[in-house]
């Protein structure tokens, strides 16, 4: 058989994680938690289990949960999503990602993803028939010139997708970005896919730019976020997406034949632990207290950085310390310094080299100190 994805490999998460664990390092790579998910949250899930939420769900995710992520909308963005009508409970985001794309991109169409891309976009693309348009950013603002999108725009344009906050660079876009995005999708049919997994966890006081903010974006666009980055879940694998209702029905045709629906328990109880907004809001605080530990402590060393302003990754340059390629230095960082990350160059156009590397700080102080104590000394 002729491949559909010729050029896809392995995933650098995978990868790595898998070597971090051959070699015994402290995994900074694969971005997820190394601490527990809130006993609340877990007790809430086990109740929904014993008071007999074991069925499918409906198609559309749990009512309770629709509704909480309806409120959260009109809580922090005055913006409203009807619970039955606009918003789908997925199998994390990355399925709400693929089953969009899927739903409305045919053979030939354009879809435009600004690079470093986080790796599930262009195979979900491909795989559909569709083209990847890339536009490439540098390290280490990761700005976006406007003209230039602009000059990739064509009548074969079919969908934009965009990442605020930004994985894998730990950038953000402002107001002004979104302007610019709204002014050039205005009076077009072009679908725009918000991948907003990190909106609760920007820093420094920003504000997460969504695109339901932007009236005229927020007509044309699905947003997707998870549950398991904002809980400290990502094994739960819960996520949702929203959009108005000819979007989100489309949506819908293909999600049915292709989940049916996504664990109830599970999705019962993140819509009781979502009643108290505390749960998601505090959550800035909580990975600034992370990376600024993280980056006191290897701001003697030769890795230099630009602070993260939102995700729970920092990128650091280690073109002091090497000239190697960076997927040959993350490895030989996990075999001989025994600690893990993820080289920026295989999320690039044609493994773009920045000698850059992302190192994933949700993790214990405990285990920040320890890596960071290596750190300081290469
Ligand atoms: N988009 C981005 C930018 C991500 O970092 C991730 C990884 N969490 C996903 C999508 C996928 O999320 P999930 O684990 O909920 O599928
Ligand atoms: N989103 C996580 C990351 O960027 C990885 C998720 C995955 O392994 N697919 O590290």
């Amino acid at each position: 058989h002729q491949s559909k994805l010729p050029n896809v490999g392995t995933t650098i998460f995978t990868v790595m994680s898998a070597l971090a664990k051959e070699h015994n390092a402290i995994n900074l790579s694969q971005g997820f938690p190394n601490y527990p998910s809130s006993q609340k949250l877990n007790d809430l899930v086990s109740n929904a289990m014993n008071n007999g939420y074991n069925q499918y769900a409906p198609m559309a995710g749990n009512l309770d949960l629709r509704l909480a992520i309806s409120n959260k909308y009109q809580l922090l963005y005055k913006s409203t999503y009807h619970p039955e009508k606009d918003i789908t409970v997925t199998a994390g985001a990355t399925q709400a990602i693929y089953t969009i794309i899927s739903a409305f991109v045919r053979h030939g169409d354009e879809v435009i993803i600004f690079k470093p891309a986080y790796d599930c976009y262009q195979p979900a693309i491909e795989v559909n028939g569709g083209k990847t348009i890339p536009i490439q950013l540098s390290a280490p603002n990761y700005k976006v010139d406007w003209e230039g999108v602009a000059s990739k725009i064509s009548s074969k344009t079919k969908m934009i997708v965009i990442n605020t906050p930004h994985n894998p660079s730990g950038t953000i876009w402002t107001k002004h970005d979104m302007l610019q995005l709204q002014k050039l999708t205005k009076d077009t049919n072009i679908i725009v896919l918000s991948d907003e997994v990190y909106e609760h966890i920007i820093f420094d006081g920003e504000h997460h730019q969504s695109v339901c903010l932007f009236d005229d974006l927020k007509q044309r666009s699905f947003i997707t976020a998870s549950f398991g980055k904002t809980f400290h879940n990502t094994g739960w694998k819960i996520g949702y997406c929203c959009a108005p209702e000819y979007l989100m029905k489309e949506f819908r045709k293909v999600h049915q034949f292709n989940v049916f629906s996504v664990n109830h328990p599970a999705q019962k109880g993140i819509a009781d632990y979502m009643q108290d907004a505390e749960t998601y809001l505090g959550l800035n605080d909580f990975f600034q207290q992370k990376r600024d530990l993280f980056l006191n402590l290897i701001s003697e060393s030769r890795f230099k950085f630009q602070p993260s302003q939102g995700t729970y990754f920092q990128v650091l340059d280690y073109s002091e310390i090497t000239d190697e390629h960076d997927v040959d230095f993350a490895k030989r960082l996990t075999k001989k310094f025994k600690i893990a990350s993820i080289p920026l160059s295989v999320f690039n156009e044609n493994g773009k080299d920045d000698k850059v590397l992302r190192f994933c700080f949700a993790k214990t102080n405990e285990t920040l100190v320890k890596a960071a104590d290596v750190l300081k000394l290469i």
